[in-house]
C-alpha cells in the first residue's frame, strides 16, 4: 500500500468525525461543551497533520518525525486559539487557510505531473477557499459551504484514488520488469502459471524442454509433459501451493525434450502474485549432466572397461544380495568360467585380436544367456554367471552344459572365426556354501580343477571347496598321518624318444591310499598339501622315495635313465629348496643328472623374480628343470627365454586336438621357439598314434601318454628299464 493512501484514508477519518462533534456541541451541557471543544482541536490538529503527510508522500518527499510532531504541536496550538478565543467559523476559516496552504504548496510539486495526482493541489486550494464562506459570508453559507466542501472532497478522493490505481500498475509493471530481467539470463527455467496455464516462461525454460516459444506451452502440454504415474501427485501439489495449504513443494523426475531426449529435472514451486493474481512460480533446475555424469561414474565403478559387463564387485554385491534373501527355496548356480590357454592366444595373435574375442565371448554369452543367467567379467580372461533363477528347486550343472553348446560354435570376429575352450567351475546355492565369498571361493577352486582337465570342461564344487579353518585342520591331521604312516607311493610314466621309442626317462607320478578311505587323486592331496602347508615335506618324502627306488633299480644292475620328480611352484619359492635338493641327493648317493625336476606353470612362477634364483642354483647343481602343464594359462612364451629351464612340457590339452592342423599349427610354433631357446619338448597325455605321430611331425623330442603306457608300478617299470624300451614290442 503506498503511504500517501494511508495518509489520506486516515484524514478521510478523521474529517469525519469533526462535524460530529461540531453537531453534537450545540446540545451539550457545559463540561459536555468542553471536551467536545478538546476533541475538536485535538481531531482537527490531526486530520491537517494527516493532510500534510499525505501531500508530502504524495509528491514522493520524506519528512522527519521530528517535522511531524511541530507541525502536529503547532496545528493543535494554532486550532485551540481559533476555536478558544474566536469561533467556529474562525476556527473553519483557520482550517481552510492551512489546506489551502497545503494545496498550494501541492500544487507547485505535482502540477508538473502526468497522472491525476496533479489536480489534488488545485482541488485542496479550492477545498481551503470554501471553508471560510462562513466566515465571510455569514450563517447562510454554512449549508452552501458544507455541500460545496464535501463535493470538493469527493472529487479529491476519487482523484487520489485513480493515482492510487496508477501508482499500483506502474508498481506491478516495474516489479515485472524486474522479475523478468532477472529471470532472462538466468540457467534455471523460470514459468508463472495460474493454476493449470502458463503465462510467462523465461528462455532457459523453453531451451529445456527444446520448444521454440510461449505459443507451444498448453494446459495440454503441462500434463502431457509430466509421467502419467506422477501427474495426480504432482498436480496435488500444485493445487496445495496455490491455495496456501502449503508455502512450497520441490520435486525431481525424468522428462522429456520435444525431441523425446531424456532429462533430469527438479522443480521448487512456490506462491506469488502476477498482475494481482495468486500464481504459481515455478523454478526449474535441469541436473540431466550431473546425473549423466554420476550415472557414467556408477556405471564405470562396477563394469569393466573392455566388454562393458558387470565386474568382480558388482557380481559380489548381486551374489550378497542374493544370499541375503528370506525366500527358504532360493537356489541358483554360479558358474565361473576361464578361458584355455589365453595367454597363448594373445602372444600368438596380439593383444588387440585377444581383446576382440573377449568382447566376442562376453557378447556371445549375454545373447544366448539373456534371462538365463546375469554376466559378468571377473578378471583377464575369467568370466562369471549367475544364474537367474534355477529351473527346480535343485540348482544342476546345467547351466555348464548350455556354455558347453554355445561354445560348441566359434566365436565370431570381423575377420576371422575362433573357437575357444574354457575350464568351468559350479558353485551351488546353498549347497556349496550359503555366503557370497565361500561360494565364489568353492567356484573358483572348482575352476582350477577343471583347468586341469584337457578342453572345456567342467567341476562341480563340493562342501570341500569351501576353505573352513575346521576343513583345513582335518586335511593337515590326514596328510600328516600319511606322511609318517607311509601311505604315499608313486607311479612311474615312461617318457620316450619321439623318433625311436626308445625309453628316456620316467616321471614319479605320486598316489596316496589314504588309510580308510582308498585312492586319493594327487590333484586333490596336492592341492590340499598346498593350502595346508604340508607341500614341503611331502615333496621331500616323496623325492627320497624316488632315489631309494633308483638306489633298488641300480642294484638290479640295470642302466638307469633319469626320473622327473614334481616340484609345487610353492616348494620352488622356497629360497632353501636347491639346498634341501642337494642334501637328499647326496644322502642317497644320487647323481643330480638322475633327477629331474618338473614344475607346473601357474601364477606363482610367473613372477619370475622370486623363482629364477633358485632355478639358476639348481640349474648349478646339475639338475634339468622342465616347465610342466605348458599352455594351460599362466605362462607365456617370454618366459621361457628368461627362465634357466631345460625341458617344456607341453600340456595334455594342446596334444589332445591333434592332428587337427590348427592344433599341429599351435605345437609346432611352440616347438621351433623351444628349439631355438635349446629347450627339449616333450609331449603330453599322448593317446593315440595319431597323436603321437602328429607330435612327432610337429617337432616334439618326447612323447609321454597312455599310448606307451600308463603311468607303471616300480616292478614294471624295471622291466622297460632291462629292455630300453616298451618291453611288450
Ligand atoms: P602332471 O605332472 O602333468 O602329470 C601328468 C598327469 O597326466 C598324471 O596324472 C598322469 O597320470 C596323467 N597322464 C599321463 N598320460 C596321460 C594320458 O595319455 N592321458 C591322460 N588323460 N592322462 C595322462 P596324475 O598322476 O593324476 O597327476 C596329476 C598331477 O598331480 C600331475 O600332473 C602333477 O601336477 C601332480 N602330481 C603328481 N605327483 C606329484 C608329486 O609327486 N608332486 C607334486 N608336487 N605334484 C604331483
Ligand atoms: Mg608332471
Ligand atoms: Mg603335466
Amino acid at each position: 500500500m503506498a503511504r500517501f493512501t494511508r495518509d489520506i484514508g486516515l484524514y478521510y477519518l478523521a474529517l469525519a468525525i469533526t462535524p460530529l462533534l461540531f453537531a453534537f456541541y450545540s446540545q451539550a451541557g457545559p463540561l459536555g461543551q468542553t471536551v467536545l471543544l478538546w476533541g475538536t482541536i485535538a481531531f482537527g490538529s490531526v486530520y491537517l497533520t494527516l493532510l500534510v503527510l499525505g501531500m508530502v508522500h504524495l509528491a514522493h518527499r520524506e519528512i522527519s518525525r521530528a517535522r511531524i510532531a511541530a507541525i502536529l504541536l503547532g496545528l493543535s496550538l494554532f486550532m485551540g486559539y481559533t476555536l478558544l478565543q474566536h469561533s467556529w467559523p474562525f476556527a473553519s476559516a483557520a482550517s481552510g487557510v492551512i489546506t489551502f496552504s497545503v494545496g498550494a504548496l501541492t500544487w507547485r510539486w505535482l502540477w508538473a505531473s502526468e497522472h491525476s495526482e496533479r489536480w489534488a493541489g488545485p482541488l485542496l486550494c479550492l477545498m481551503g477557499v470554501t471553508q471560510c464562506g462562513q466566515l465571510v459570508l455569514g450563517v447562510e453559507a454554512t449549508t452552501p459551504q458544507f455541500m460545496l466542501n464535501t463535493l470538493l472532497r469527493l472529487v479529491l478522493g476519487l482523484v487520489l484514488f485513480q493515482t492510487a490505481l496508477q501508482r499500483a500498475t506502474t508498481e506491478a509493471n516495474r516489479l515485472r520488469e524486474q522479475f523478468e530481467r532477472l529471470t532472462w539470463n538466468s540457467h534455471q527455467g523460470v514459468a508463472i502459471a495460474y493454476s493449470q496455464e502458463i503465462i510467462y516462461c523465461n528462455p532457459a525454460f523453453l531451451k529445456i524442454y527444446g520448444l521454440s516459444s510461449l505459443a507451444q506451452v498448453s494446459p495440454q502440454w503441462l500434463s502431457a509433459s509430466i509421467p502419467a504415474d506422477e501427474l495426480a501427485a504432482i498436480m496435488t501439489l500444485r493445487h496445495q501451493v496455490l491455495d496456501g495449504t502449503r508455502e512450497d513443494a520441490a520435486w525431481e523426475g525424468l522428462r522429456r525434450r520435444m525431441d523425446g531426449t531424456p532429462l533430469r529435472l527438479r522443480f521448487a514451486i512456490w506462491r506469488t502474485q502476477w498482475e494481482g493474481q495468486p500464481a504459481l512460480q515455478t523454478v526449474i533446475t535441469d541436473d540431466t549432466e550431473r546425473h549423466d555424469t554420476i550415472a557414467a561414474l556408477l556405471h564405470q565403478a562396477s563394469h569393466d572397461e573392455l566388454t562393458g559387463l558387470p565386474n568382480r564387485g558388482a557380481l559380489l554385491r548381486r551374489l550378497r544380495e542374493r544370499c541375503q534373501t528370506s525366500d527358504p527355496d532360493e537356489t541358483f548356480s554360479l558358474l565361473l568360467l576361464d578361458i584355455d590357454r589365453f595367454k597363448l592366444f594373445n602372444d600368438a595373435y596380439g593383444h588387440s585380436m585377444g581383446d576382440e574375442v573377449l568382447k566376442a565371448l562376453a557378447e556371445t554369452l549375454q545373447r544366448e544367456l539373456a534371462g538365463v543367467a546375469e554376466v559378468s567379467r571377473l578378471g583377464s580372461d575369467g568370466f562369471a554367471l549367475l544364474e537367474t533363477r534355477a529351473a527346480d528347486a535343485a540348482p544342476s550343472p546345467e547351466l555348464a552344459q548350455r556354455v558347453q553348446q554355445i561354445l560348441a560354435w566359434p566365436l565370431v570376429l570381423p575377420e576371422q572365426e575362433f573357437f575357444v575352450d574354457v575350464s568351468m567351475g559350479l558353485a551351488l546355492y546353498p549347497q556349496t556354501g550359503a555366503d557370497a565369498e565361500s561360494l565364489l571361493r568353492a567356484a573358483n577352486a572348482a575352476m582350477h580343477e577343471a583347468k586341469k582337465i584337457a578342453g572345456s570342461s567342467v567341476v562341480v564344487a563340493e562342501q570341500r571347496f569351501v576353505r573352513g579353518s575346521a576343513e583345513v585342520l582335518e586335511q593337515e591331521q590326514a596328510l600328516r598321518a600319511g606322511i609318517i604312516n607311509r601311505e604315499f607311493s608313486l607311479a612311474y610314466q615312461p617318457k620316450v624318444d619321439a623318433n625311436s621309442g626308445a625309453l628316456l626317462g620316467f616321471e614319479a607320478l605320486a598316489r596316496w591310499h589314504r588309510a580308510g578311505v582308498g585312492a586319493v587323486s594327487p590333484l586333490q592331496f596336492i592341492a590340499a598339501a598346498e593350502r595346508t602347508g604340508l607341500i614341503g615335506s611331502l615333496g621331500m618324502l616323496l623325492l627320497s622315495q624316488v632315489c631309494e627306488q633308483l638306489l633298488v633299480w641300480h642294484d638290479a644292475a640295470v642302466k638307469l635313465v633319469p626320473v622327473a620328480v614334481n616340484v609345487s611352484p610353492l616348494q620352488l619359492l622356497d629360497p632353501g629348496f636347491p639346498q634341501l635338493v642337494d642334501s637328499t641327493l647326496k644322502r642317497y648317493g644320487v647323481a643330480a643328472e638322475l633327477i629331474s625336476l618338473e614344475v607346473t606353470e601357474s601364477a606363482a612362477i610367473a613372477n619370475m623374480e622370486q623363482a629364477l634364483a633358485q632355478l639358476n642354483q639348481l640349474r648349478d647343481l646339475g639338475l634339468k628343470v622342465a616347465l610342466d602343464d605348458f599352455g594351460t594359462g599362466f605362462s607365456s612364451l617370454a618366459m621361457l627365454r628368461t627362465l634357466p629351464l631345460s625341458v617344456v612340457k607341453i600340456d595334455r590339452s594342446l596334444i589332445e586336438p591333434m592332428p587337427a592342423p590348427d592344433a599341429i599349427a599351435v605345437v609346432q610354433a611352440i616347438c621351433q621357439l623351444a628349439t631355438t631357446l635349446k629347450l627339449r619338448v616333450v609331449a603330453e597325455g599322448v593317446e593315440t598314434e595319431a597323436q603321437a605321430a602328429a607330435a612327432q611331425l610337429a617337432g616334439c623330442h618326447e612323447i609321454q601318454g597312455y599310448y606307451h603306457a600308463r603311468p607303471l608300478t616300480p616292478e614294471t617299470a624295471l622291466q622297460w628299464l632291462h629292455a630300453g624300451a616298451n618291453p611288450i614290442c
